[in-house]
This record gives structure tokens, sequence and C-alpha cells, in this order.
């Protein structure tokens, strides 16, 4: 089997998994009791938090336990906008946001709030000038992500956080950039920040939520006091410390992790010209997440593709995770204005540092032939 969907999930880090098999049998304390059972539990979600703190330049009261992207991203919209509603009841995200982003803001579109969906160039870029254009008194969150997960874009959100009024919240969905590219939140300068540790070699179901300190919004997750009163629920005592222990490994490894995944892409690309050179390499071919290729071939469906390298053993993706079962062509092909009879043929391939050059190779050539098959079974 090649393995080439990292943008969808990754496989879980050996050491991780080290970390937390004392949590799942031995170790069963509940965080919030008190005798030592549990006290060693509380300190094992200590020690990580302090660990992933550190990681992205955070403090470790700024980071908040969530059970992923999703709800991190669901946290940080819904909350700081139904806590800011006196200021003002606007928003600013794009049209390329994740689906954890752009539904939460549809859905408060229903309770009389107004979302600028910003669009983006050809390369899936947000401008900075078109954020500064779009605010108004009332806008109290500005929400853009670190990278797009069909297409790799960075954006420069450095300089879209420095156009943002006093008193604006700015939120980034970073799920695909913690523990692939090394960041600081400081120097970010955002407010709020998602993450998902299967993203990075950790376990599924937990993630978390950067919230600078001061910052008020409303809870998601209520009931409990657990999170110091900012997300209810008994922790996820075995996801957390599998969670930061991937993280410390990937960002250990992360030159070069890089290095390696650059060789790949860019082995890959130059395979697509020379092979398929009616293939359109969507995003740009160098400031993008390392490790991504998105390519639109013309006049096939994905589907059919991906069914057809199934069959040899490839795992790639025809666009995001969520939303690969669905046929429709995926908001953010649509954006980038993919023309109509590529869209339908978009792939997403996605390394990590185990695979090889023969892997990049062995995937472009069964693309390749696979291309070719459903094209002369069409003329038959
Ligand atoms: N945001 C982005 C950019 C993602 O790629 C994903 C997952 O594909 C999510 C959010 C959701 O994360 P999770 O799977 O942890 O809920």
């Amino acid at each position: 089997m090649i393995y080439a969907d990292n943008a969808a999930t990754t496989k879980l880090d050996k050491r991780a998994l080290e970390a937390m098999l004392p949590y799942l049998s031995e170790e069963y304390g509940n965080p919030s009791s008190q005798y030592s059972l549990a006290i060693r539990s509380r300190k094992a979600i200590a020690e990580a938090r302090e660990r992933i703190s550190l990681l992205i330049g955070a403090d470790a009261d700024e980071i908040f336990f969530t059970s992923g992207g999703t709800e991190s991203d669901n946290w940080a919209i819904k909350g700081t906008a139904l806590a800011n509603q006196s200021r003002g009841k606007h928003i600013i995200t794009s049209l390329i946001e994740h689906h954890a982003v752009l539904r939460p803001c549809q859905g408060l579109e229903k309770q009389g709030f107004k979302v600028t969906y910003l669009s983006v160039d050809k390369l899936g870029r947000v401008s900075p000038t078109s954020v500064k254009e779009a605010l108004m008194d009332s806008t109290t969150l500005i929400s853009i992500m670190l990278a797009n997960n069909e297409i790799g874009t960075l954006q420069n959100v450095k300089e879209i956080a420095q156009t943002k009024p006093i008193g604006t919240i700015f939120h980034s969905d970073a799920v695909q950039v913690v523990g692939h590219i090394s960041i600081d939140v400081q120097d970010l300068g955002v407010d709020m920040l998602s993450a998902s540790a299967h993203k990075f070699n950790g376990p599924k179901g937990i993630g978390f939520l950067y919230k600078k300190k001061g910052l008020q919004i409303d809870n998601f997750m209520v009931g409990g006091g657990q999170e110091s009163h900012n997300r209810a629920g008994t922790e996820n005592v075995v996801g957390i410390v599998g969670m930061a222990v991937a993280l410390e490994n990937n960002i250990e490894a992360i030159k070069e992790t890089t290095l390696k995944l650059c060789k790949l892409t860019g082995h890959t690309m130059a395979l697509i010209d020379a092979m398929l050179p009616d293939a359109i390499i969507n995003g740009d071919r160098n400031e993008r997440l390392p490790g991504n290729v998105n390519v639109s071939l013309k006049n096939v469906e994905a589907e059919s593709l991906l069914h057809l390298l199934d069959l040899r053993g490839i795992c790639i993706s025809s666009g995001s995770a969520c939303n690969s079962r669905e046929i429709e062509i995926s908001h953010v092909i649509k954006a980038i204005g993919v023309p109509a009879e590529y869209a339908n043929g978009t792939l997403r391939i996605t390394y990590s540092a185990e695979n090889t050059i023969e892997d990049a190779t062995s995937i472009v050539m069964a693309i390749k032939d696979c291309y070719d098959r459903i094209q002369s079974a069409r003329y038959l």
C-alpha cells in the first residue's frame, strides 16, 4: 500500500502510542478527583499543556484541549460572535475555509449576523487589502486559515492580522500547519488558533484551541468546570498525552521532514508536467504546505480514478477528507476558478516523511495509466 493522504489523517507516532498506553490501562484516574491516582492524570495534562504551549510560543494557560479541529473552530467562531454581540455582528472570513469554519458562520447568519466571505486569487490567496476593505465598525471577528487543506496554499496571516483594528479578534485555523511548519502565535499576531492532533501523527479526537490570555469568548461545551471553566467534560487524558509527544517529535524533525517533502512534491510536479501535460497543478508551486500536490485532470471524474488507484493499493484523495464522498465540486476548487472540464478531476496527494521518491513515481504513473484507461474506455 502507498499511503499519501496525510492531509486527511496521519499515522500515529510510535512514541506517542507508548506514552499513551499507561493512560489506557493502569492510569485511569479522573483528573478532577483528589487521590494520587487522579493527581497523576492531572499532572500528565498539566505537563502536556506546558510542552504544547512552548512549541507554539504560547503560555500554558492559553492552551485549551478540545475534541479536535472542528470543535476548536466552532468554539472560536461561535464563542467570539456570541460574546461580542453588543459591539457588533459582523464577521470576515474567506470562501476557502474548512467547513468547520464555514458552517458555524452560516449558522450565525441565520441568527442575524452578517458574514463577509472574501474571494481568493487563482492561487488561493486572500489579499490583506481585501480584509482591510471589508472591515466595518461592527466587525468583531476575522477568521482566515493559515494553510488550505485542499490546495496547500499558505496565507499571509501575519500581515492580515496586522490589518485588524483594536478590539477585533483574529482567529486562524492552523489544523494543517501545526506540527508541519514552525509557528509562533506571538509573531503571527493571532488571538486564537485551532489545531488537531491526528494531522500531526497524534491520536484522533483530540486537539486544542490557543486562546490569548484575557480573551473572553462564550463557552461551547458547558457542564463541569474542566479547563479552568472554559471547556466542560472529563479530559481525554490519553489523547492529550499522545498529542504532546507527537507534536514534540514532529517539530524536532521539522527541518529534515520539510526538505524531504519538498523533494517529493518537486519530483511529483515535474513528473505530472512530463506525463500529463494537460493537467493543471493548483495553488502556488512553491509557497504551499510541504508535501501537498493538488492536480486537476481534464474530462474525468476523480472518484473513478480514486477507485482504480485504490485497487492498486494507492490511497490519495479527491478533495478534503470531509467532502470526498460528495460528488459536488469542492468549494475551494470553485473559488480558485478551475475550469469546469477540470474541476471534477481534482486529486490531492499529501505525503509524509515515510513516503519515498519511488512512491511518488508509482503514484504519478498509476494516475497516468488509470486516466488513459478511462479515456480510452470512453471512446470504445
Ligand atoms: N480545519 C482544517 C483546515 C482541516 O483540514 C480539518 C480536517 O480535515 C479540520 C479543520 C477539522 O479537524 P478535525 O478532523 O480534527 O475535526
